[in-house]
């Protein structure tokens, strides 16, 4: 069976993102409480960016909305 590759994801522009910005009392991304999937994680702990496992990402852009920074692009891969 052939699984159909991915087209699109989200991705995080880094240049942007900025936890201490977009909540600097407690340094939580906003984005990850928005991604009921859960694919969104603060690895290194608040006030750190987030990474997404892309591979996981349903398109549901939830996060987009979500990121008070715009940090957050649909990426597309041709
Ligand atoms: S992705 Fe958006 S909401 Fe999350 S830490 Fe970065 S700027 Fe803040
Ligand atoms: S698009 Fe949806 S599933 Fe993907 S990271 Fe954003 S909120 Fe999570």
């Amino acid at each position: 069976m052939q699984v159909q590759s991915k087209k699109t994801f989200a991705a995080i522009d880094y240049g942007m993102c900025d936890a201490k910005n977009c909540d600097p009392d407690n340094g939580v991304c906003a984005a990850v409480l928005a991604c009921t999937h859960k694919v969104i994680k603060q690895m290194d702990g608040a006030f750190e960016s987030p990474i997404i496992f892309q591979d996981l990402c349903m398109g549901c852009w939830d996060c987009i909305e979500a990121c008070p920074a715009h940090a957050i692009q649909i990426k597309r891969v041709t």
